[in-house]
């Protein structure tokens, strides 16, 4: 059995705002198994990066517990804290400003491992290695951020992230700054390192179709819950919860036709304030589906297939794209 590496127990994170609390994350459940990529989707201000800082502990828990390896990281200090830190890592979204531009990739490199407690000679063998790795050649030890593309400097962040040896990666948007043609190449670098390694990773996208292409397993976010958990396969083709639905299809299909017969569902209103969230559950006032229990009771994650999780009190009649753009539309129509 595959025991989780990465766990979150009613995770939390609020931030003090001047209109009150923000809660970026409000009670996430969550947990990833060793050598598993799981990724997590969700509209802008979802929550996702603020979850992967707090999974990587560049940001500690407003509430509830991140656990790591079995134990809660929040009681940890001294040397295990440090061992910590060099296992889990992150990637940015844009790396430019996740690089010193007054230092070369070297330098910046250097660094991360000195202050991991490498010796001097250990980090001068690791350097050409790591770059190597992330598929950049020695000689850029030498090179200034502005001296490279965009995808190169994603590159050194990437080789800045694995020269630790970490167990777990958080790749939070690690292609949406770079331009279409270097993406491929920047997933293929993240999956190959991940299989080489034996890595744990969250992919972190706004996107279902890139994450669509990298995880085996998908998380998708609103307004700092997890609403829904699924094999990848599964989550395109039977999801369960009316948010998933949305998202899907705004992911283009090949065929027009298909296409056509699976219906866009156009979520009304914007996004609600994660300072004051609706209600019951916190997707009912853009839901097709809703009715009286949906903005009273807040519906809890339920399992209704092995790894196939979702939270909502209809998710009896979600099972497809199509079933929640006939809701849509049947609302449009009413209205
Ligand atoms: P995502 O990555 O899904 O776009 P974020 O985690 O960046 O979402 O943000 C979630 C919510 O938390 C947003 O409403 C955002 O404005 C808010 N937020 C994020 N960081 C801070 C902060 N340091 N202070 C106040 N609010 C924040
Ligand atoms: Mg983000």
């Amino acid at each position: 059995m595959n025991a989780p590496l990465v766990a979150t127990l009613g995770l939390a994170r609020h931030y003090r705002t001047g209109r009150g609390v923000l809660r970026a994350l409000d009670g996430v459940d969550l947990s990833i198994d060793r050598g598993e990529t799981l990724g997590l989707v969700g509209e802008s201000g979802s929550g996702k990066s603020t979850l992967g800082r707090t999974l990587v502990g560049l940001q500690a828990p407003t509430h509830g517990s991140v656990l790591f390896d079995g134990a809660d990281t929040a009681g940890l200090r001294g040397d295990a804290l440090r061992a910590l830190r060099r296992r889990r890592q992150l990637v940015f979204q844009d790396p430019s400003g996740a690089l010193n531009p007054r230092m070369t990739l070297g330098a910046t490199l250097r660094e991360h491992l000195r202050v991991q407690g490498w010796t001097r000679a250990a980090v001068r063998e690791r350097v050409p290695d790591v770059l190597e790795q992330a598929g950049l050649p020695a000689a850029f030890a030498g090179r200034y951020p502005h001296e490279i593309s965009g995808g190169q400097r994603q590159r050194a962040v990437i080789a800045r992230a694995i020269s630790t040896d970490p167990d777990f990666i958080v790749a939070d948007e690690p292609v949406s700054a770079l331009d279409v043609s270097t993406r491929a190449q920047i997933i293929n670098l993240l999956r190959g390192l991940q299989r080489a390694r034996g890595l744990t990773m969250l992919f972190i996208s706004h996107d279902l179709s890139v994450v669509a292409h990298t995880c085996r397993h998908v998380a998708v976010m609103y307004l700092g819950r997890i609403v829904e958990v699924a094999p990848r396969e599964v989550l395109f083709a039977t999801p369960r919860h009316p948010y998933t639905a949305a998202l899907l299809s705004a992911v283009p299909v090949p065929d027009p036709v298909r296409e056509r017969q699976r219906g866009r569902i156009l979520l009304v209103g914007e996004t609600p304030d994660p300072s004051s969230p609706p209600s019951g559950c916190r997707f009912h006032p853009r839901c097709p589906l809703a009715s009286g229990i949906c903005a009273q009771v807040d519906p809890p994650m339920r399992s209704l297939a092995p790894g196939h999780t979702a939270a909502c009190h209809h998710s009896d009649k979600v099972g497809s794209v199509e079933a929640v753009a006939q809701a849509a539309r049947g609302l449009t129509a009413l209205g």
